[in-house]
């Protein structure tokens, strides 16, 4: 292309009804001049997504994902459309497309489908004949022309991947608050934005539960090296930048702190305490298509030993069957489970090189009283497992134990 490309992506919060729509629509068109070329991504209108899952649900507790994606994607066909409608009142000249449109072809796993091309064509001849290009973020189709979705949040992953495939030159996710901050600013008021964060800690964080990008976007930024810039739809503020690397962070070790109250807890008690148990535990629930996350077993004092581990709520049902099963097979105890924990995580890269990070963690929950169930770790990560109904605390209390409350 001739021209500079930039791609600017919008989400729910940020179209949430006319008025914001139609703020949208003046925005892109200050962004739009006659130097560059514009594409624009947009979300779902506010909850919408969330509203339309909640009925498929009260039709079938589990609806056929094929149906889920026909319906899901809907959501994104409205808001581009309106989007489109609102540009044109502003005597600018735009095309709205659905993510088949664009050419995003998709493998067929229904609900969390991976891009495997896009076919840009349709998009570069709108660009050239000078239009806004507004597509329908977080679907795509499958070689037999069925609509699939990337995911919850895949909206990002369609601005990623779409920069990639255009070779953009700028990459913009517009949202509700100015940035990525040291913990979610809505539920800690001390949060800090932060001006650059490298890949490796937002796909982290992003990970252990920071919403506001789509880990998988984050994924395919790095690795095709496309730096994201993060920023508020409601305010001129420059956001956060998300790149490879940055050295002056060196020497910060904790960039933030992320918690997530997806998980649940499943313990298998009494587990004879010999070679082969834990294969024929995990494959059971492999076998039922269930993700487990952290494992810990218990030091066995008397040849017996108990095995816990986290696995999706939305999974928990499925994986505490396969529990059981298997517990009978081994001749195991009793299998627990526990909805009520959360998972607080501190991320930073200069974990890799600082010390007493984990301690000074462990001690920020002692000096709270709160409890650590499980621990994880990473290169880059410490998470810990505690009670739900102590997570908040425990947020607080990190962020300002790693005085991120102080950073500029
Ligand atoms: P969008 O609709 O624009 O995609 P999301 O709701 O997916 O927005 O993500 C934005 C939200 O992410 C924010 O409103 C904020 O509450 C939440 N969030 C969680 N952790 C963070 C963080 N570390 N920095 C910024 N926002 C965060
Ligand atoms: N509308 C979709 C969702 O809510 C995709 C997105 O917003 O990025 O998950
Ligand atoms: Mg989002």
């Amino acid at each position: 292309m001739d021209k500079p490309i930039i791609i600017q992506k919008y989400g729910g919060s940020s179209v949430a009804n006319i008025d914001r729509i139609k703020a949208v629509a003046r925005r892109i068109t200050e962004t739009k001049t006659k130097n560059n070329h514009l594409v624009v991504v947009v979300s779902a209108l506010g909850d919408t997504t969330d509203e339309l899952e909640a009925m498929a649900f009260q039709i079938n507790d589990t609806p056929p994902d094929r149906e889920m994606d026909m319906l899901m994607s809907t959501g994104e066909q409205i808001s581009c459309a309106l989007l489109a409608i609102a540009v044109k009142a502003l005597r600018h000249e735009a095309i709205s497309f659905t993510g088949m449109q664009v050419g995003i072809k998709t493998d067929s796993a229904h609900t969390k489908a991976r891009i495997v091309t896009i076919r840009g064509e349709r998009i570069s001849k709108a660009l050239s004949e000078g239009k806004i290009v507004i597509v329908a973020g977080y679907q795509g189709v499958t070689e037999e022309d069925d609509i699939t979705t990337l995911g919850r949040g895949g909206s990002d992953l369609t601005a990623v991947a779409l920069a990639q495939a255009l070779k953009a030159d700028v990459c913009e996710i517009y949202t509700d608050v100015e940035g990525i901050y040291t913990t979610d600013p809505r539920k800690v008021k001390e949060a800090r934005k932060i001006k650059t964060i490298t890949f490796d800690e937002m796909l982290e964080m992003a990970s252990l539960g920071a919403q506001v990008m789509q880990a998988r976007s984050i994924e395919v930024a790095k690795r095709f090296n496309i730096p994201i810039h993060v920023r508020s739809s409601f305010s001129k503020e420059e956001g956060t930048m998300i790149v490879k690397t940055n050295e002056k962070l060196e020497d910060i070790a904790v960039r933030g702190i992320t918690s997530n109250s997806s998980e649940a807890k499943i313990t298998i008690c009494a587990v004879p305490d010999k070679a082969g148990v834990a294969a024929k535990i995990f494959t059971g629930i492999s076998k039922a298509g269930v993700n487990v996350d952290i494992i810990v077993q218990n030091v066995s004092q008397t040849n017996h030993t108990d095995i816990s581990f986290t696995v999706p709520k939305t999974d928990l049902t499925k994986a505490l069957a396969a529990a059981k099963k298997v517990a009978h097979k081994i001749q195991a105890g009793e299998v627990q489970q526990d909805k009520d924990i959360a998972r607080v995580s501190i991320v930073g890269s200069g974990m890799r090189s600082h010390h007493g990070i984990a301690a000074k963690m462990f001690q920020a929950l002692a000096e709270n009283k709160i409890n650590i169930e499980m621990i994880s770790t990473s290169e880059i990560s410490i998470s810990c497992i505690i009670k739900q109904n102590q997570v908040d605390k425990a947020v607080r209390a990190l962020h300002k134990k790693f005085e991120l409350d102080k950073l500029n």
